[in-house]
């Protein structure tokens, strides 16, 4: 395989991601809609493209990393799509968090095209996407996946196989189905202890070593306690993966109440001005309701 790659989407995740290739030493381009975010990667000698197709067009492995369905979509098949110059044999990877059916999509397209489609979500955060530290969930066939993972590697620490096309969606929908429960009930916890007279500290502290402890609730009881919502996770991201965790768990018929009820709270939130703000601050209305 060369070592030509492109990434599209710089934003939080993508930009920490496209670094890591870089440092791997290939040859990489990149494309983001807001170009000002490329500027630290170009002095790092990264090329710009100004289109999703011109970033494409020369690259043995093209990764997505956008916000939702719409941005995939509008960057792969939109005027000036990625999907309008990759050639034959080309692996795409599509690691944005997007529904199933969306990749479902994205696959017929792309095999149109005689590329290769990865369906290859991530966990972890900004701090693991700029350390190389990433898991990637994947779902797609073994030669397109053997091929794409000196790539992979290069910005992770671990590669899951979970099966054919869609299953990295999937699964990844179901990790933060339970995340965006935990965070909100947390939000609702926290809340309630705040108002109980309870010392705060002496109360997480047990909740942290107790069973409901976990890395999520350590790391977001911290930034709700220092109300830093200096962004890891957009709060308006969250809503999004617990909608499509929603559409996906009907078509299996099992309905996520719990989903929803979360959903309705990082919604709210949303709705008061904090979808730009991390997930974490999905606690402010709480606090402020009476
Ligand atoms: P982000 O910082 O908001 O970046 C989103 C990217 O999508 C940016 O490059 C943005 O371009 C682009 N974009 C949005 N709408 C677009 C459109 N209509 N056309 C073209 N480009 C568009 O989000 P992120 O945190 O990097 O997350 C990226 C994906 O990874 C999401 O699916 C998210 O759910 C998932 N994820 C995030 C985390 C995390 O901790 N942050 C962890 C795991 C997975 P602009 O710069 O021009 O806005």
């Amino acid at each position: 395989m060369d070592k030509d790659v492109a990434i599209l989407g710089l934003g939080t995740m993508g930009g920490g991601m496209a670094a890591n290739l870089l440092k791997a030493g290939f040859s990489l381009t990149v494309y983001n809609r807001t170009p000002e975010k490329a500027q630290a990667l170009i002095d790092s000698g990264a090329r710009f493209a100004s289109t999703p197709a011109e970033a494409a067009a020369k690259a043995s492995v093209v990764i997505s990393m956008l916000a939702d369905d719409a941005a995939s979509r509008e960057v792969w098949m939109g005027q000036h799509g990625a999907l309008s110059t990759v050639r034959e044999g080309t692996i795409l990877v599509e690691s944005s968090t997007v529904s199933p059916a969306w990749i479902a999509e994205l696959a017929t397209v792309a095999t149109q095209k005689g590329a290769a489609l990865l369906d290859a979500p991530v966990t972890g955060s900004r701090m693991q996407a700029e350390g190389g530290q990433l898991s990637f969930l994947v779902g797609g066939d073994d030669v397109a996946l053997n091929a794409a993972t000196p790539v992979l590697k290069a910005m992770s620490k671990e590669i899951v196989h979970l099966g054919p096309l869609g299953s990295g969606a999937k699964m990844k929908l179901i990790n933060n189905f339970l995340c965006g429960v935990q965070v909100a009930s947390l939000a609702e916890g926290l809340t309630w202890i705040e108002r109980s007279g309870l010392d705060v500290e002496k109360a997480l502290a047990v909740l942290k070593a107790g069973a409901p402890g976990s890395p999520l609730l350590g790391a977001i009881s911290t930034r709700m306690t220092a109300h830093d919502y200096s962004v890891n996770f957009l709060l308006r991201l969250m809503a999004k993966d617990l909608l499509y965790a929603e559409e996906e768990a009907a078509h299996c018929n099992v309905d996520l109440k719990m989903a929803e009820a979360a959903r309705s709270l990082f919604e709210t939130a949303a709705a008061k001005g904090l979808a730009e703000k991390d997930m974490s601050a999905v606690i402010e209305p709480l606090r402020s309701s009476k």
